[in-house]
C-alpha cells in the first residue's frame, strides 16, 4: 500500500514537478534574457547619447573654425558635459598626437594614437567609430574610445575628437553594473573576439575570456551570434544559465550567468517541500491504510495463523472465536467445513485402510502392491510373514527382497508382463515346509489416467490342496473312464445347464465318435427324443433320483430296443444340484421276458380270479408276491394294493398273530391246513386253508402258495349230516344231540324221583397248542384217544359223549351224593394221566372238570350246563387239570349234603 501511494506519489509529485521546473526555467531564462536585452538596450542607447554628444561638440567645434589647439583646449574645458559621460575626451591631429583634452593640454607628441585601429578607421572613413578596449597609455585603465571626426571645409579630416570611456568606471554603465542575477549572478561584455571588456572582476577586463584556460562553450556561441538563454557550464565548471544579447552600436557580447543553483534554488526549494509533503502524505496514508488495513485483516491473520497451527496438528480443532459476517468470515467457515471434510475423509480413509488391512490380512492370500521400481507400498499380513517381513519394510522392501529367491525367479517375466500394462496370472511351485507347494499369482496393472502403469497390485493364492485334488480328481477320471468306458452302460454326466461334461465310450460309439462333451444334450439327442426325457431331466436336476425305461431313438435305428435309465442328482455339499449322472443299460432282452411274463401272469390271473378260492403267493419274507382277483370280492382288497406287501399289513396284526406258528410250519416244510370261519362280503363263510411250502430246485422253501377254499356248502351239508347222525364221526362217542336228549330224559326222570343227575363238563387243558404244535391231525388222534378213555372211566349206565371241539360232557344218574361225582372225576383225572402215544411221539393230555347237580325240580338243561360250565371255568382259572364241583344254588336244603367248595383232585 504504502509503495503504491508513493509511487503514486512520486509519479504525479515528479511529473508536475517537471512540467513546472520546466516553464519556471523557461521563465527564469526568458526573464534573464529579457533583462540582458534590456541592459543591452540601455547600453546601446547610452553609446547613442554619447554618439549624439560627440557629434554635436565635433559639429560645433567644425562651425568656429577652430583650427589651433590651445582654442581647442579652451573650447573643450568649456564642455564640461563631456566630462560626466567620457573619463576623457581628446583632440587629436592626423599624426595621431594627442593635442587638446579634457585632462588639460598635453605636450605634442606626448600621447601618439596613430597605431591605435580606430583612429586609422576614423580618419579612413571620415566617421566615428567605437574602438575595441584597450589601455590608456597614461594610467594603464581598460577604456574604449569613441571617435567622431572633425572635417574642415573641403571635407578632410583635421582632427579625431576621441572619448574615452573607463571600462571599470561605473559611469560607463551606471547603475545597469549593479544589476544582479540573484545573489552571486552577474553580467559581462566581450568583444566578438572574446576579449573581456566589462565583469565584475575589473582584472579581467581585456583580458581575454579564456585567459585562465578551460572553455565555455555558451560564450563560445554567443562569440558566433547566438543570442538568447541557454544553460551550460563555465570554465570552472560551475553550472549555469546564460543569457546572451548583442549591444548593436559596438556589437559587443552582454552576457550574464545566473548560476544555477541560485537561478533554480527556489524550484528546488519548491521541489524539497513538494518532496517533504509528498513523502510526509505517503507515510500518513501508507500508515494509515496499513493501520486500518491491519484492523480489517486481522481476522485473516487469525485464521492464517490458525491455519498453519491446523497444518501441524492432528487431529483439527475449529476456531474458537465466531468468524466475522463477511468475506473473511466466508473464508474461515470454508476453511473449517473444508478442513473437517478432510478430516472426515482422512477419518474414513483410515477406517477404510483399516478395514482394507483387517479384510487382506484375514484373507488366506497374499496381497501386495508395488510401484513402478517394484517398491512394496502395500503388504497384508501373510506377505510380509513370507520373508519374517514388518510393517516397517513396506515402502523400502522390494518385490525381489519380499519373496523367496525361487518364487521371485518365476514371477519376473509376469511382472514385466504387467508393467506394460497387461493384465496377468500365472501358476508355480515354492517350497512348502520342504514338500512342494503350488501357488497362483493374479497381477493386475495400476493405470492411471493417461494410460501409464503407476504399479501393480498382486494377489496370490497357495492352491497346494487344489492341485493335489486335481491330480487325484484327474487320476480318479481316468479310473472312472476305464471302469465306465468297460460298463455295459451308456454313461455320462450333465451339468445343471443340461451340456455334456462326461460321456463315456459306449455312448460316443453310439454317436459316431462325435466330440459331445460342453454339447447341450438338446443338440445332441435331437429334439424328438429330447422331449422324451425333458420331464425325467426336470425331475432329475430337483434333487430326484429317477429310474425309467424307454424306446431307443429311431434316428439312430435303435427303436426297437428298450433301455432303462437312471438318472442320479450330483449335488454339492450344500445340496445344490449342478448336474445329473446319467446310467442307461439296455434291457431289450429283460423287457421282452417282462413282457411275455406279464402276458402269461394276465392269463393265469384270468385263470385264477374264476377260482372259488383265495390264492395267494408268499415269498421268504413273507410278502405277497400274487393273489387273486377273490381278494376284491371276497375281502374288498384290490390285489394291486397288498402286492409286494407282507402278509402281517395285508391280513392284520391280531389275524396274522394267530395264523404265525402254522406259517412257521408251513416254512419249515409242512403242509398245513386247517378251517376257519371268516366274515367276507358275502357273509359269514368256512374257509378250508392250506398251506403249502413252494421249493426252489435245491429243494429249500422259498414261499409259500396259500389256498383258501370256500367249504361252507360243503360244512353246512356236513353239519346237516350230523344233525341227522347221533354219533361223533371222529371218537364214536354220542354227540351232542344225543347227549342233550339223553339229559332231559334224565331231567325229567329226576322230576318225578327227587333224585338228582350229576353233569360233568370237561375241557382238554391247552388243546389249541397241541393243534398248533402237532397239526390238526396229531389234535384228532388226541381226542379220540381221550374219548377212548372217557368212555372207559364211566360204567355202562353213564353216558360220556364229545360236546363240541375238546368238550366232553358225562352223564352220571342215580349217584349217592356229591362224593360219588367226586370219585368219578378222580378216576377221569388219573385216566388221562399215562402219557398219550401218537404216530411218532408221546405226549401229556390233562382235562379241566365242572361238576354240576340238578337240584331244582324246574331244572332244565341250560341252566345246568351253564353252572357245569362256571365251573369248568373256575377249575380252568385255577391251575387245570382238576375238577370242580359247582356250589349248591339252593343253600337251605343242600347244605350239608353237597360241599359248597369244590375239592381238588389233587
Ligand atoms: P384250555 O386249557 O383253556 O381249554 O385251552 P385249549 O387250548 O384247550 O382251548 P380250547 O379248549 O378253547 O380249544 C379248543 C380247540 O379245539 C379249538 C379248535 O380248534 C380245536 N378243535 C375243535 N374241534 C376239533 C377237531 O375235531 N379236531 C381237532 N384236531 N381240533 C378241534
Ligand atoms: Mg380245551
Amino acid at each position: 500500500m504504502v509503495a503504491v501511494v508513493l509511487s503514486i506519489t512520486l509519479g504525479v509529485v515528479t511529473t508536475a514537478l517537471y512540467f513546472v521546473k520546466r516553464n519556471m526555467q523557461a521563465a527564469i531564462a526568458t526573464e534573464g534574457f529579457e533583462r540582458i536585452s534590456a541592459i543591452a538596450e540601455a547600453v546601446d542607447q547610452k553609446f547613442l547619447s554619447r554618439r549624439t554628444l560627440l557629434q554635436t561638440f565635433g559639429d560645433s567645434v567644425e562651425a568656429h573654425h577652430l583650427a589651433n589647439s590651445a582654442v581647442l583646449q579652451d573650447f573643450i574645458i568649456q564642455h564640461k558635459s563631456l566630462k560626466d559621460a567620457f573619463a576623457n575626451v581628446a583632440f587629436v591631429d592626423l599624426n595621431g598626437d594627442l593635442v587638446a583634452g579634457l585632462g588639460g593640454a598635453l605636450q605634442p607628441g606626448k600621447i601618439n594614437i596613430k597605431d591605435r585601429e580606430y583612429f586609422q578607421q576614423t580618419v579612413a572613413r571620415k566617421a566615428g567609430v567605437i574602438s575595441q578596449p584597450y589601455r590608456n597609455r597614461l594610467n594603464g585603465m581598460a577604456q574604449v574610445a569613441m571617435t567622431e571626426p572633425v572635417l574642415d571645409t573641403h571635407g578632410d579630416v583635421l582632427y579625431v575628437i576621441s572619448g574615452a570611456i573607463n571600462l571599470s568606471e561605473h559611469n560607463f554603465l551606471g547603475e545597469l553594473a549593479n544589476v544582479k542575477f540573484g545573489k552571486s549572478g552577474y553580467m559581462f561584455i566581450t568583444n566578438t573576439e572574446g576579449v573581456v571588456i566589462d565583469d565584475p572582476d575589473k582584472s579581467r577586463i581585456l583580458q581575454r575570456a579564456d585567459a585562465k584556460g578551460g572553455r565555455n562553450p555558451a560564450a563560445d556561441l554567443a562569440m558566433t551570434g547566438f543570442e538568447g538563454a541557454i544553460e551550460a557550464k563555465d570554465r570552472t565548471g560551475l553550472q549555469g544559465l546564460y543569457a546572451f544579447k548583442r549591444i548593436s552600436q559596438t556589437n559587443w557580447v552582454l552576457g550574464c550567468i545566473y548560476p544555477r543553483d541560485e537561478a533554480f534554488a527556489q524550484i528546488e526549494q519548491i521541489e524539497r517541500y513538494t518532496w517533504a509533503g509528498a513523502l510526509l502524505l505517503t507515510v500518513l496514508v501508507g500508515g494509515l491504510a496499513f493501520l486500518v488495513m491491519r484492523s480489517q485483516l486481522a481476522p485473516l491473520t487469525r485464521l492464517h495463523e490458525h491455519m498453519q497451527v491446523s497444518r501441524t496438528v492432528s487431529s483439527y480443532l475449529p476456531m474458537t472465536e465466531l468468524p466475522p459476517e463477511n468475506e473473511i468470515g466466508d473464508l474461515s467457515r470454508t476453511f473449517d467445513s473444508l478442513m473437517l471434510e478432510r478430516q472426515t475423509a482422512q477419518e474414513r480413509l483410515k477406517a477404510s485402510e483399516r478395514f482394507l488391512r483387517d479384510v487382506t490380512d484375514n484373507l488366506p492370500a497374499v496381497v501386495a502392491y508395488f510401484d513402478r521400481d517394484q517398491r512394496c507400498l502395500f503388504g497384508n499380513k501373510a506377505g510380509l510373514a513370507m520373508r519374517r517381513r514388518t510393517q516397517a519394510d513396506i515402502g523400502t522392501m522390494t518385490m525381489k527382497e519380499s519373496l523367496p529367491d525361487a518364487v521371485y525367479e518365476q514371477l519376473v517375466p509376469q511382472v514385466a508382463k504387467v508393467l506394460a500394462g497387461t493384465p496377468t496370472r500365472c501358476e508355480g511351485t515354492y517350497d512348502r515346509n520342504g514338500k512342494e507347494g503350488f501357488f497362483e499369482c493374479h497381477l493386475v496393472p495400476d493405470i492411471r489416467d493417461g494410460g501409464q502403469t503407476v504399479g501393480y497390485y498382486v494377489m496370490t493364492f497357495d492352491i497346494t490342496r487344489q492341485k493335489v485334488a486335481e491330480r487325484e480328481r484327474a487320476a480318479g477320471e481316468a479310473r472312472i473312464r476305464t471302469i465306465t468306458d468297460n460298463l455295459p452302460a451308456l454313461v455320462s454326466h450333465v451339468d445343471a445347464s443340461l451340456r455334456y461334461t462326461f460321456v463315456n465310450a459306449h455312448v460316443r460309439v453310439l454317436h459316431e465318435n462325435a466330440e459331445l462333451v460342453g454339447r447341450l444334450m438338446a443338440d445332441v439327442r435331437g429334439l424328438e427324443d429330447f422331449r422324451m426325457i425333458e420331464p425325467y431331466v426336470q425331475r432329475v436336476l430337483a434333487g430326484e433320483s429317477v429310474t425309467f425305461e424307454k424306446t431307443g431313438y429311431s434316428t439312430r435305428g435303435t427303436s426297437q430296443n428298450w433301455y432303462q435309465s437312471h438318472y442320479i442328482p450330483d449335488t454339492d455339499a450344500e445340496g445344490v444340484v449342478r448336474g445329473f449322472y446319467a446310467m442307461t443299460f439296455d434291457v431289450t432282452e429283460r423287457k421282452r421276458a417282462e413282457i411275455r411274463s406279464v402276458e402269461s401272469e394276465q392269463r393265469l390271473r384270468g385263470l385264477t380270479d374264476n377260482v372259488p378260492a383265495l390264492l395267494t403267493e408268499l415269498d421268504r419274507d413273507e410278502r405277497v408276491v400274487f393273489c387273486n382277483g377273490r381278494y376284491e370280492s371276497w375281502l374288498g382288497i384290490p390285489p394291486a394294493s397288498i402286492i409286494n406287501r407282507p402278509i402281517r399289513e395285508a391280513v392284520g396284526e391280531a389275524h396274522y398273530e394267530m395264523r404265525k406258528p402254522l406259517l412257521a410250519r408251513a416254512f419249515a416244510g409242512e403242509v398245513v391246513s386247517f378251517e376257519q370261519t371268516a366274515k367276507l362280503l358275502v357273509g359269514e363263510r368256512t374257509l378250508q386253508t392250506t398251506y403249502l411250502p413252494q421249493r426252489n430246485a435245491a429243494g429249500e422253501v422259498v414261499g409259500l402258495y396259500v389256498l383258501a377254499n370256500d367249504v361252507s356248502d360243503l360244512k353246512q351239508k356236513q353239519m346237516q349230516l350230523d344233525t341227522l347222525a347221533r354219533e361223533d364221526a371222529l371218537t364214536g362217542l354220542p354227540n351232542r344231540r344225543s347227549f342233550e336228549e339223553r339229559v332231559r330224559e334224565a331231567l325229567a326222570r329226576t322230576r318225578r324221583s327227587g333224585v338228582p343227575i350229576c353233569l360233568m363238563f370237561l375241557d382238554i387243558d391247552y388243546f389249541k397248542s397241541i393243534n398248533d404244535s402237532l397239526g390238526h391231525a396229531a389234535g384228532d388222534a388226541v381226542l379220540k384217544e381221550f374219548g377212548r378213555r372217557l368212555k372207559e372211566s364211566v360204567r355202562e349206565t353213564d353216558m360220556a359223549a364229545r360236546y363240541a371241539g375238546d368238550e366232553f360232557v358225562i352223564l352220571l344218574e342215580d349217584i349217592a351224593g356229591a362224593h360219588e361225582a367226586q370219585q368219578v372225576a378222580d378216576k377221569v383225572l388219573a385216566a388221562m394221566r399215562p402219557a398219550f402215544v401218537l404216530s411218532n411221539r408221546s405226549l401229556q393230555v390233562t382235562t379241566s372238570i365242572g361238576i354240576a347237580l340238578s337240584e331244582e325240580d324246574d331244572e332244565d338243561f341250560a341252566s345246568l350246563m351253564a353252572t357245569a360250565d362256571s365251573a369248568l371255568y373256575a377249575a380252568k382259572k385255577d391251575g387245570r387239570n382238576r375238577f370242580m364241583m359247582a356250589a349248591s344254588r339252593s343253600v337251605t336244603r343242600h347244605d350239608s349234603a353237597w360241599p359248597r367248595k369244590e375239592s381238588l383232585a389233587r
